[in-house]
């Protein structure tokens, strides 16, 4: 299996990273995709990338964005003619309105950016978006060429409507983690019933985020096949069967072989 969406360069792994990374190995999670957040973020998931066998992003997270540079594909060129390590996507990337960390306008000018970018390099995008689908749906309307480019929603925990406007609309993929255990989360089990199986990708966002039952501990890689076990679950089809399609997907998107 894939976690294609983990912070596993995040500090609260510095004491146990190996174990952590161990234990997804054992857990039959072979491949761990660490996501950058911003540039000194995105360079320490190179390094651990580099150092442990991972795969690594980079990108401006939106509760960042204040303090991007102005010409993020000039710092995004020099991380990458630096890195050893796979860098597989641009992200993440997106709009959060919810803690308004960054001002929207801010936000909305660092997005546009990365989205151009990854068009430029050939890469796939990983988006954040919370609570601006409208702001978020109209850029992509803008920018976004579903012949020529790829895109993961991570963390989707929209409902049906919203996932159909990503999957049928845009050719997203959604990526799915822990809040789908959740058990307010009927309406985005639903949305996962309405696209099936074929768009989803499994992550973890760890350390944020653990399914049940691990809910409210760090999370870890490990764990993604928590999330798994409940999309199996309610398409009514094999563990197998969902490792083995989501996994392909996965690969796919991030031009692995
Ligand atoms: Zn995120
Ligand atoms: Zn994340």
């Amino acid at each position: 299996m894939i976690d294609t969406h983990a912070h596993v360069h995040d500090h609260q792994y510095d004491e146990d990273r190996a174990d952590t990374i161990a234990r997804a190995h054992a857990a039959g999670v072979d491949t761990i995709v660490t996501i950058g957040t911003d540039l000194e973020d995105s360079e320490r998931a190179i390094r651990t990338a580099e150092s442990h066998g991972l795969l690594a992003t980079i990108g401006i997270h939106p509760h960042e964005a204040k303090d991007a540079p102005e010409d993020i594909a000039a710092a995004f060129d020099a991380l990458r003619a630096g890195a050893k390590a796979p860098i597989v996507a641009i992200g993440e990337t997106g709009l959060d309105y919810h803690y308004n960390h960054s001002p929207a306008e801010e936000q909305r000018r660092v997005l546009r950016d990365q989205i151009a970018y990854a068009r430029a390099a050939a890469l796939p995008v990983v988006f954040h978006q919370r609570e601006a689908f409208d702001d978020f749906v109209g850029i992509l309307r803008e920018q976004w060429d579903r012949k020529a480019m790829r895109g993961v929603i991570h963390c989707f925990s929209g409902n049906a409507a919203e996932a159909t406007t990503f999957v049928e609309e845009f050719g997203m993929l959604l990526g799915i983690g822990g809040v789908l255990t959740f058990k307010t989360a009927e309406g985005l089990r639903e949305a996962v019933r309405t696209v099936g199986l074929a768009p989803i990708v499994m992550e973890t966002d760890c350390p944020y985020l653990a399914p049940v039952p691990y809910r409210g501990k760090r999370n870890e890689p490990a764990f993604v096949t928590e999330s798994a076990g409940v999309v199996a679950k309610i398409l009514n089809v094999d563990l197998a069967e969902v490792n083995a399609v989501t996994t392909a997907t996965a690969k796919r998107f991030f031009g692995l072989r």
